[in-house]
C-alpha cells in the first residue's frame, strides 16, 4: 500500500527494519574470517550507508508526507537510481549501486521477505543476476561456484570480492536473466569470459576435457613451483607477481613468485569509502613486506585518475580521462597524498630494503621531481627518528612511448624501469584499453610494438638499468615468451599465470625463438604471432615444447 495515515506507526516500522538491516550487516561482518580484509572494507562501506542519517531523514520526510514506509524507501531508491544513471564516473556509480542493494534489503525486511528468495540452493550453485552488490555476494560466501551478470563491471566491489575468493565471474552476459531458469545447467569459463547455458552434450564433454587438462596442468605447475624459469638454452627469466589486495598475499608462497613486480597501491584506496590514514597504510605495507619475507616488492605510488577514481576525492570533469590528470601528474601537482604514502612506505620498511615506483611518468622531469619527493620524505622521517630503510631503489613505470625516447640521463638515473604494457599499448596504438572494439584490433605481438619493447630493453641495457614488464600480457605464455625473446629477463603477472608461463619457458630454446621472430619481422608481417605459433606447433610435434 503506497499511502499510510499513521506516520508515527510507519516511522517506527522503518526504525525496526533499519535496526534489523544494521544488525544483519554487523552479523555479516562478524562471520568474516580474519584474512577477509578486503571483504571487511566493503561491508564497512555498507555499514556507513546503513547508518546514514541523511538517508533515514529523507525517507522519514516522505513518510510525513503520507507515504507508507515501503513506498518511502522505494521513492528514495528510485531517486538514487536516477542520480546513479546521471553520474558519469563509473566508480561512483558502483558505490550508488551499493546503496541500491541496501535499499532492496530494507524493502525485503519491511515486506517480511527477509533474505529468503524462495529458491533452493542447488549443488555447485552458479548465481545469475542482472547485477549483484558485494554484501549479497558476501552473504552467499564461498559456496558459489560462479557468478554471471547481465550488467556488472570489473571495477565493482562485487568483482573485488569474487576475485579475492577466486569465484569465476562473467559480466555483460546479454539477456542471461531472461534466458536462464532456476535449475538450468550452466557452465562458466571465467578465463575466457564465456557462459554456456543448457549446453549440448558435445560442449559439456569438450568442457570436461578442458577441465581435466587444466587440472593436469595445475599439477604440473605445482611441481614446477620451486624450479626456476630457465629456457632450454640456459636463459634465466625471473617471474614476479602483481598484487594490490591483502587477499593476494598468500599467493606469494603458493605461486612460486620471486617477489612482487607491481604492487598497485591504489587498490587499497579504491576499496575504501574514505582516504586511508597514514597509520593504516603503514600497517598494510608492513604486512606486504612481512609476507614477502625478504623478496623484492615494487610499490607503485598512487595511480588514480582515468578509470580509477576515488569517491572521496573531487573528480575533475575531463573529456579524455585516460589522457588526463592522473597518476604522477596528480601526485606532483597535489603532493599531499603522495607524501603521506611515501612516509607510510618508509615507516613500514622499518630498516628493510624499500622499492618505490612512479606511475605514468611521461618525461624525465616528472621522474626527477618524484624522486626529489622521496629524498625529502626520507630526510623528514629521519629527523623524526624513524628507522631508515636499509636501501631505497627508485624507479618508474614506462607507460608512454615518450619515455622510451627520454634522454640517456633518465635511464641512468632510474634504478629500475617496469614496462606497463596495458597503458603503453593503448598510447602506442591510440586504442582505448577499455574499448573492446578498438583494443582487439592491435595484437600485442605486432612487429612495431615488439620493436618498441626491444628498443626500451636495449636502452636499459646500455645504461645498466634493471628492466621488467608488468602489464597483463606478461601473464600470457606466448606473449611472455616473445618478451623474453626481446631481451626482457623479468616479467610480472597475476599469480595464477606464473605456472603456465614458466612451463612454456622451460620447454623452449630462446635463441631459436628470437630467430623466428626476427625473420617474421623482416618478412614484413604485421604480427609475429602466426610464425611463433607455427614454430611452437612444430616443436610440440617433435616432442620439444
Ligand atoms: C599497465 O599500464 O600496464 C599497468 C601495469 O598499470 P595499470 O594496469 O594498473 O594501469
Ligand atoms: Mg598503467
Amino acid at each position: 500500500n503506497p499511502v499510510a495515515d499513521d506516520p508515527d506507526m510507519e516511522k517506527s516500522r522503518l526504525q525496526v527494519a533499519i535496526d534489523t538491516l544494521r544488525l544483519s550487516v554487523d552479523e555479516m561482518l562478524d562471520r568474516l574470517e580474519p584474512g577477509d580484509k578486503d571483504q571487511r572494507e566493503v561491508l564497512e562501506a555498507y555499514k556507513m550507508f546503513a547508518n546514514s542519517r541523511s538517508w533515514m531523514r529523507r525517507i522519514e520526510a516522505d513518510i510525513d508526507r503520507g507515504l507508507s514506509a515501503e513506498a518511502a524507501v522505494e521513492k528514495e531508491q528510485s531517486q538514487a537510481r536516477t542520480r546513479m544513471e546521471q553520474v558519469p564516473d563509473a566508480y561512483l556509480r558502483e558505490r550508488l549501486h551499493d546503496l541500491d542493494d541496501l535499499s532492496n534489503r530494507l524493502l525485503r525486511i519491511l515486506s517480511g521477505q527477509g533474505s529468503e528468495t524462495g529458491a533452493e540452493m542447488p549443488v555447485d550453485p552458479v548465481l545469475v543476476a542482472r547485477n549483484i552488490g558485494p554484501a549479497e555476494l558476501l552473504e552467499y560466501g564461498r559456496s558459489l561456484k560462479g557468478v554471471v551478470l547481465e550488467d556488472g563491471s570489473v571495477g565493482s566491489h562485487a568483482a573485488v570480492v569474487a576475485r579475492a575468493w577466486a569465484i569465476p565471474l562473467v559480466i555483460h552476459a546479454k539477456n542471461i536473466t531472461a534466458e536462464a531458469l532456476n535449475g538450468d545447467p550452466i557452465m562458466v569459463d571465467g578465463d575466457q569470459g564465456v557462459v554456456h547455458l543448457r549446453p549440448e552434450e558435445t560442449v559439456v564433454s569438450a568442457f570436461r576435457d578442458k577441465m581435466a587438462m587444466m587440472a593436469e596442468a595445475q599439477e604440473r605447475y605445482v611441481s614446477l613451483r620451486d624450479l626456476p624459469a630457465v629456457t632450454k638454452d640456459g636463459q634465466r627469466i625471473e617471474l614476479y607477481m602483481n598484487a594490490g589486495l591483502m587477499a593476494d598475499l598468500p599467493s606469494m608462497e603458493s605461486s612460486g613468485a620471486e617477489g612482487v613486480g607491481l604492487f598497485r597501491t591504489e587498490l587499497q584506496f579504491l576499496i575504501r569509502n574514505r582516504m586511508p590514514k597514514r597509520g593504516e597504510l603503514v600497517d598494510i605495507y608492513a604486512r606486504v613486506l612481512d609476507a614477502a619475507n625478504g623478496r623484492r616488492v615494487q610499490f607503485r605510488t598512487l595511480d588514480i585518475g582515468s578509470d580509477k577514481v576515488l569517491p572521496y576525492m573531487k573528480a575533475s570533469d575531463e573529456p579524455n580521462p585516460a589522457l588526463g590528470w592522473r597518476a604522477i601528474r596528480v601526485g606532483l601537482d597535489k603532493p599531499g597524498v603522495m607524501r603521506m604514502q611515501l612516509q607510510a612506505l618508509i615507516r613500514a620498511a622499518k630498516g628493510r630494503p624499500l622499492t618505490i615506483m612512479f606511475p605514468m611518468v611521461a618525461q624525465f622531469d616528472e621522474f626527477r621531481a618524484g624522486r626529489e619527493h622521496v629524498f625529502r620524505e626520507l630526510e623528514r622521517e629521519y629527523a623524526l627518528g624513524h628507522i631508515m630503510p636499509e636501501r631505497v631503489e627508485i624507479g618508474t613505470m614506462l607507460e608512454t612511448p615518450s619515455l622510451a625516447y627520454a634522454p640517456r640521463q633518465f635511464y641512468e638515473m632510474a634504478d629500475f624501469i617496469s614496462i606497463g604494457g596495458n597503458d603503453l599499448k593503448q598510447f602506442f596504438f591510440a586504442a582505448d584499453r577499455e574499448n573492446e572494439r578498438v583494443r582487439r584490433r592491435y595484437d600485442t605481438l605486432n612487429s612495431s610494438f615488439l620493436s618498441l619493447i626491444e628498443r626500451i630493453v636495449e636502452r636499459c641495457d646500455e645504461a645498466g638499468t634493471d628492466v621488467s614488464f608488468c602489464g597483463e600480457d606478461a601473464g600470457r605464455p606466448v606473449e611472455a615468451l616473445c618478451f623474453a625473446a626481446m631481451g626482457l629477463k623479468k616479467l610480472s603477472m597475476r599469480p595464477a599465470s606464473i605456472g603456465p608461463v614458466k612451463s612454456l619457458l622451460r620447454r623452449v630454446d630462446l635463441a631459436e625463438a628470437r630467430e623466428v621472430i626476427s625473420s617474421a619481422r623482416e618478412s614484413g608481417v604485421q604480427s609475429v604471432r602466426q610464425s611463433v605459433m607455427d614454430w611452437l606447433a612444430t616443436q610440440a610435434r617433435n616432442g620439444n615444447a
